[in-house]
């Protein structure tokens, strides 16, 4: 592995165990190191930004929007546990990096991005680069997309008050639903959500975040 990459796993590692009380684990799985190790992030970032592409932050893709750091995609694909043949609703592609991730796991990848733009490059990105199990959609990711659900996981890469109702009725039992949740603007609870066998959901906060909010895309309408 190319020096760079081996040493943003050692500082997701590193983070990992530094946060390990408030997250409940003090390691991910393997197969999450290895699919954060095989994704080649300096395609998913403007030219500009290429020499951070291995640093465990966040950057600007453009849009005013960011691909996630590194630690943050880790954990959320870590706490979303999906594997190969397994069906995942992402909402907020931006860059389409977490998709990839999620694709190294063996997931089918159904992700969808408001901002035009962001869309037509992350599928075009993500084709160039043989991730054939991405499906990316344009639009206002409220109201998911139902036609290829139930879902056995479910991310929100933008920050919301509350989950979107019509997202969690597309998880599927024993579903997990991740996502930063609070203000639009400031600091969220990264936080997980799972189905259970009965039908009921539980829920757990376990980390201070910062995401981008999560926009709408006709004024007035709004998170309830
Ligand atoms: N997962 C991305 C980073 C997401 S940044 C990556 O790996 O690069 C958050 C993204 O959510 C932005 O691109 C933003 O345009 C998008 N977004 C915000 N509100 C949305 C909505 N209602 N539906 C779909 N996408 C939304």
């Amino acid at each position: 592995m190319d020096p760079e990459r081996a040493q943003m796993l050692a500082d997701i590692a590193a983070e990992t165990r530094y946060v390990a009380r408030t997250i409940g684990r003090s390691s991910l799985r393997p197969e999450v190191m290895r699919a954060m190790a095989a994704v080649p992030r300096h395609r998913f970032v403007p030219e500009s930004q290429r020499r951070f592409a291995y640093s465990n932050r966040p950057l600007p893709i453009g849009q005013g929007q960011t691909i996630s750091q590194p630690f943050i995609v880790a954990l959320m694909t870590d706490l979303l546990g999906c594997g190969a043949g397994d069906r995942v609703l992402e909402i907020g592609t931006g860059s389409g990096y977490q998709a990839a991730v999620l694709a190294e796991l063996g997931v089918e990848v159904y992700s969808v991005e408001i901002i035009p733009a962001l869309a037509a490059q992350a599928a075009q990105r993500l084709q160039a680069l043989g991730y054939e199990q991405v499906h990316i959609r344009r639009g206002d990711g409220y109201g998911g997309w139902p036609e290829c659900g139930p879902y056995a996981g479910i991310l929100i890469t933008a920050a919301t008050p509350q989950v979107p109702p019509p997202l969690l009725a597309q998880l599927a039992p024993k579903g997990r639903l991740v996502a930063p949740l609070g203000p639009m603007y400031g600091s969220q609870e990264l936080s997980l959500y799972e189905r259970c066998e009965d039908g009921l959901l539980h829920h757990r906060t376990l980390l201070p975040v910062a995401f981008v909010p999560f926009t709408r895309e006709k004024e007035g309408d709004t998170f309830a």
